[in-house]
């Protein structure tokens, strides 16, 4: 039997990163040569946080420019990778019995294409995106993630984009890069050492961890997507940390790759 596919967390962090050449980019770019290619991704994206799970089902998802303020180049920005409706009917079916809606009118979030638009460059790997179901405790959506256990063995990379570390309260914005804050630090060593012992309980139960914790993910929407990812890991799996660093003192940019 082939290999399994990895599963693998993107850090994303500042939209502009989606046109930017920087050491995260040129990281992002190394990763997609070095991974097998993927017969179509599906993807977890922050940005996708609704009340309700829903997979999108279109042949042509629309590149989404979810953002304001960013200068005309990132709105021009086009991702045309394909979709998958036949994958997105299979996740629908692996989600069973829960209520899954199939989506015609999401498409790719810049969760999504701005980490895309350089490990796929050239947009020939079908992409569909999974929505995060805003009214679910954590405990959920690790869960759902359990269940998509066997899109690994048929091809599928089972991606999450968001940031372990998000708080745009003490971003700093610009070109200055303030050292990251202490808590920042600790609650990102503390997730490293989970992760590589393979102990998912902290990283599920993140919101009784105190201080850190809540400075780190003040909203659930740029850290659930890890949920997904570290629920599909395997006893076999390597963890390895492909991108490091902290931009602008509160967003993590860890890349996270599960076998
Ligand atoms: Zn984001």
């Amino acid at each position: 039997m082939a290999k399994p596919m990895p599963v693998i967390f993107f850090g994303h962090g500042n939209p502009m990163n989606a046109i930017e050449e920087n050491r995260y980019t040129r990281a992002w770019a190394a990763l997609g040569l070095e991974i097998p290619k993927p017969k179509a991704i599906l993807s977890i994206s922050a940005h996708w946080y609704q009340p309700g799970t829903a997979v999108t089902v279109m042949e042509a998802p629309p590149t989404i420019h979810d953002f304001g303020g960013f200068p005309p180049e990132l709105f021009e920005v086009d991702y045309p990778a394909p979709g998958d409706p036949a994958l997105a009917k299979r996740v629908q079916n692996l989600l069973a019995p829960l209520q899954v809606e199939l989506d015609q009118e999401w498409g790719l979030d810049h969760g999504t294409w701005s980490v895309l638009n350089h490990v796929f460059p050239g947009a020939d790997v079908p992409v569909i995106q999974l929505s995060l179901d805003e009214t679910q405790p954590p405990e959920f959506h690790y869960m759902l993630g359990q269940s998509l256990a066997p899109l690994r063995d048929e091809g599928v990379l089972v991606m999450g984009t968001g940031n372990l570390v998000h708080n745009l309260h003490t971003y700093a914005w610009g070109r200055s890069q303030p050292k990251p804050f202490d808590w920042a630090v600790r609650f990102e060593t503390m997730a490293r050492q989970a992760l590589l012992a393979g102990d998912d309980t902290p990283l599920v139960n993140y919101e009784h961890l105190g201080r850190d914790a809540m400075l780190s993910a003040p909203t659930p929407d740029h850290y659930l997507p890890l949920l997904y990812i570290i629920a599909l890991r395997r006893d076999t799996d390597q963890v390895t940390f492909p991108v490091e660093g902290v931009d602008g003192g509160s967003v993590s940019m860890l890349t996270i790759q599960i076998g």
